[in-house]
């Protein structure tokens, strides 16, 4: 039989043949990462890291509601309204263990379903550990840990009840590699790696995923509260050679809430420049 290619009109024809390859029955995916018909919940969302991903998160097609203290997330979510995107703003202190255990009850309410959950917000009170207050150690544990704690514990019961879900928390190279003057921080961040791993094994099962981003040196205001020589001494140890921008955490965090990452928990996402490897 002969098999050799003939050329009809412009296009290259293979002769009948026992071999010859058939036409692939898959259609092209165009939009990778969609996010169309999700919803999804982001703590500190007003300003730096949780902005950024609010943004991203909407602009793939997420209905976003944007969460900080006050009105501070109203901003964000008109932004996203503005630019065609779909968004609410909430206020919600993430250490108020009662407000935080309401918040994805009033979501299935507005919205019918939870999706996405980002923990993101987050503080820093730095000092010594010698010099440093109960306070300061009370208030990072509170907002670095604990409320990514109550937020899971409330969310993955919706999360349960649709079978699947995305829980994505924000931790810091810092509770990878250490920083002197950051016990407190880096302890909280540090947990949350440990909590995300556990939590993943008990979840997994009913496809909800938990994973970490762990973000190096940001551009946002945190880190613009560090003294100029502290920041030029931390740019130093970045391969990469630049901070990263809020956008660099978006992408990772874009990805992890997808279709696409479903096979991937209890995974720490490092997106530093290369800072720990
Ligand atoms: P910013 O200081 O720019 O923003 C902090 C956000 O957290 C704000 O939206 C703030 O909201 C919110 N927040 C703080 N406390 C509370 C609270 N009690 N209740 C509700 N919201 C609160 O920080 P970044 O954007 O830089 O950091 C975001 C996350 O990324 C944090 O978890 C941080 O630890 C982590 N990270 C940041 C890095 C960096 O280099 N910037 C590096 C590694 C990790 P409000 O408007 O109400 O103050």
């Amino acid at each position: 039989m002969d098999c050799s290619p003939t050329l009809k009109g412009p296009l290259y024809v293979r002769r009948s043949c026992a071999l010859a390859v058939k036409p692939a029955a898959t259609t092209i995916k165009r939009h990778m990462f969609s996010l169309v018909n999700k919803v999804a919940f982001v703590t500190g969302a007003s300003r730096g890291i949780g902005k950024a991903i609010a943004m991203k998160l909407a602009a793939q097609g997420a209905f976003v509601v944007c969460a900080a203290r006050g009105d501070h997330a109203k901003g964000t979510a008109d932004e996203i309204v503005a630019a065609g995107g779909r968004a609410d703003a909430m206020t919600l202190d993430v250490t108020d263990d009662g407000a935080v255990s309401k918040v994805p009850g009033q979501i299935i309410e507005t919205h019918g379903r939870l999706d996405i959950l980002v923990s993101n917000a987050g503080i820093t009170r730095d000092q010594l550990l010698m010099r440093m207050k109960r306070d300061d150690w009370d208030a990072v544990i509170a907002t670095d840990l604990t409320a990514t704690f109550a937020l899971a514990q409330a969310a993955i019961r919706p999360m349960l009840k649709q079978q699947g879900g995305r829980i994505i928390a924000i931790g810091s190279v810092v509770g990878e590699i250490g920083n002197a003057g950051q016990t407190n921080y880096a302890a909280a961040k540090a947990g949350l790696i440990g909590f995300a791993k556990a939590l993943a094994r008990e979840v997994a099962s009913r496809g909800i995923t938990v994973n970490v981003i762990t973000p190096g040196m940001i551009d946002t205001d945190m880190t613009r509260a560090i003294s100029g020589k502290a920041q030029t001494d931390w740019a130093a140890l970045i391969p990469l050679g630049r901070l990263g921008t809020g956008d660099d955490i978006a992408a990772a965090a874009c990805y992890l809430a997808s279709d696409e990452a479903a096979y991937i928990t209890g995974h720490v996402l490092a997106v530093n420049g290369g800072m720990n490897m």
